[in-house]
């Protein structure tokens, strides 16, 4: 039932087997589960008495300098007061409501967009004030009385391409790009979606009428973005876009400027891959990157700084996955090992996010919990989903 990864792994599993535990060992483990506390973690509160790793991270949603909205709404510097346009450069625009991001670029010829989150235009505090996701493209004087000629979509979730429909009715010639994973999920839709992505658009989204398997190029007029596929990192079908006039990269549900990604490696279906994609982005010249999330964009340095803290939780999860001390719950409840394993998982986590949260302990010395939002809320949840993968995936 286990999969071993590791040889070192294995040699400790057939140790924890045999029933061997060094006596230090248990010495040390009497001590600790005598003044563990109990550990949240992703799965709920351990069992009393399980937990042997002690969480010492205080969770307390404050957010770093760092990770403050630029623009900041709660500043009134947003351009339409609930969601804000900017251009980058050249005709490249983004556009945010401080929780989703999406871009389009204005030629002669009309627009190129990408993706088409049915939040963006959405009035929080005033539904009835709400508008569609087109008036927020025409907000921009550039872009009034141009028609939307092509429609990319960065990958195939709802919250980023559910008001595709919106442009398609609209623009019914509009010309949507995907990669063919993409296609292949959306046509396998059955329209069931969160309410709160429900009301901008039809669901599932309309299918593209354009695939390509590794790389595309799109042109309009003197606008053109290259597309290419490098393995499904977060999701099958995800894509790099790349600006190269611009020099603007997206990749969306990868990298979140100066946050710690959404839960469990922002649910990435492809856990190698997510770590590798980092390295695949600084690849591409580029100046400013959108993650497709939160409000402001990022640099380069923004990429590589995201590089470390993922590399930081790689090294210790490795760390708390070869500690001896954490398979003491195996001989705790020797008669069930399904759940002796998840309570191992969650301690090799729990340990794992006090290595990454302390600048002594972590091997880049970085202060995440100073440098990135919600650090204090995702580690764990990210040692968790390294745990996994570097026990079991052949790709690490
Ligand atoms: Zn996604």
């Amino acid at each position: 039932m286990l999969i071993c990864a590791a040889h070192r792994l294995c040699q400790l599993k057939r140790l924890v087997r045999l029933g061997f535990l060094p006596l230090v060992t248990t010495l040390f483990l009497l001590s600790t589960v005598m003044a563990a506390e109990a550990y949240r973690t992703d799965h709920g509160f351990l069992p009393p008495g399980t937990s042997t790793c002690d969480a010492h991270v205080p969770v307390t949603l404050s957010v770093p300098p760092n990770a403050a909205p630029i623009p900041d709404p709660f500043q009134r510097q947003y351009s339409g007061g609930f969601y804000h346009v900017e251009e980058i450069n050249h005709g490249l625009f983004y556009m945010t409501d401080g929780v989703y991001q999406a871009m389009f670029i204005v030629s002669d010829q009309g627009i190129i967009l990408v993706d088409a989150p049915p939040s963006i235009g959405v009035n929080q505090q005033d539904q009835q004030r709400s508008v569609s996701l087109l008036d927020v493209i025409y907000s921009i004087p550039e872009a009034r009385g141009r028609e939307i000629k092509k429609l990319i979509y960065s990958h195939s979730h709802l919250d980023h391409i559910g008001a595709a429909s919106v442009i398609k009715d609209v623009f019914p010639n509009v010309e949507i790009i995907a990669h063919e994973e993409t296609k292949e999920l959306i046509a396998r839709g059955t329209g069931t979606v969160e309410p709160f992505l429900a009301g901008s658009g039809s669901i599932p989204p309309p299918l593209p009428e354009t695939i390509f398997r590794d790389q595309a190029t799109v042109m309009l007029g003197s606008q053109g973005l290259e597309l290419s596929y490098q393995g499904p990192i977060h999701q099958p079908g995800n894509i790099f876009i790349h600006a190269p006039k611009q020099k603007v990269l997206m990749l969306v549900d990868v990298i979140f400027p100066g946050w710690s990604p959404f839960s469990d490696l922002a649910v990435a279906s492809d856990v190698p891959l997510f770590v590798a994609a980092h390295d695949k982005a600084l690849a591409f010249e580029f100046d400013t990157f959108i993650g497709g999330h939160l409000n402001h964009l990022g640099t380069r340095a923004d990429v590589e700084e995201s590089r470390r803290y993922i590399q930081d939780i790689k090294a210790n999860t490795i760390t708390a996955l070869f500690d001896p001390s954490l398979f003491a719950i195996f001989s705790m409840v020797p008669a069930n090992s399904l759940g002796a394993f998840a309570i191992y998982l969650d301690q090799v986590a729990c340990e794992c996010a006090n290595l990454t949260l302390n600048a002594a302990t972590t091997p880049s010395g970085t202060d995440w919990l100073g440098r990135f939002g919600a650090a204090d809320i995702n580690t764990v949840g990210h040692c968790w989903r390294m745990a996994e993968a570097l026990r079991i995936d052949p790709a690490f």
